[in-house]
């Protein structure tokens, strides 16, 4: 069920970036401390008894409420990068756009076959960034692998959730 007050704080700002898109926008989440709170502890009561030891934030809106939950659940914070961002080795994953294509890093040491991962971004559309995330994630074996959103867009034909097959466990506190 959706959070009321999460859904009545999120604002929509139609033809952004491009016309046709409803852009949902994070940010009037973000800067309500209310709605900070509930998207933090909501995330984490989902994931509170999951062994979760690593959440990998996706560039840039997934950093907020990413680092938050990694602190609450005392795991370690992770950033997945655009390309050129991160200053040591990285692994990369390419994934196609509406319009081209486009790169996602990850430092080659951010990661081991011990942990226990949650990968967070604000927002599933059609699937494509957190695809990729995904498969970096996975190129580094760990235990497992968890994927959480604030927000699951299933409008205008969008079915982000069907690049994923049904063994991995996907949370969104709202879906529209
Ligand atoms: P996708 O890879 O298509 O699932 O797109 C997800 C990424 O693009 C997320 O990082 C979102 O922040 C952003 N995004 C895509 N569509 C929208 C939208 N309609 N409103 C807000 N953000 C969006």
């Amino acid at each position: 069920m959706n959070n009321e007050t999460l859904l009545k704080n999120l604002r929509n700002v139609p033809d952004f970036p491009i016309p046709g898109i409803q852009f949902k926008d994070v940010s009037t989440l973000y800067k309500d401390a209310e709605c900070l709170q509930i998207m933090v502890d909501e995330l984490y009561e989902k994931y509170k008894d999951k062994g979760i030891t690593k959440v990998v934030g996706i560039e840039s809106r997934g950093f907020v409420v990413g680092a938050a939950l990694a602190i609450k659940l005392n795991a370690g914070f992770v950033m997945c990068r655009k390309p050129g961002k991160l200053p040591a080795e990285t692994k990369k994953e390419s994934y196609m756009k509406e319009y081209g294509e486009d790169t996602i890093e990850i430092h080659t040491d951010a990661i081991s076959c011990d942990d226990t991962v949650l990968i967070h971004d604000d927002l599933l559309a059609t699937g494509g960034s957190m695809k990729a995330a995904y498969n970096l994630v996975r190129q580094f074996n760990p235990k497992k692998v968890y994927i959480g959103f604030i927000i699951e867009l299933r409008i205008e034909g969008l079915h982000g959730r069907d690049q994923f097959d049904d063994s991995v466990e996907i949370e969104t506190l709202i879906r529209i």
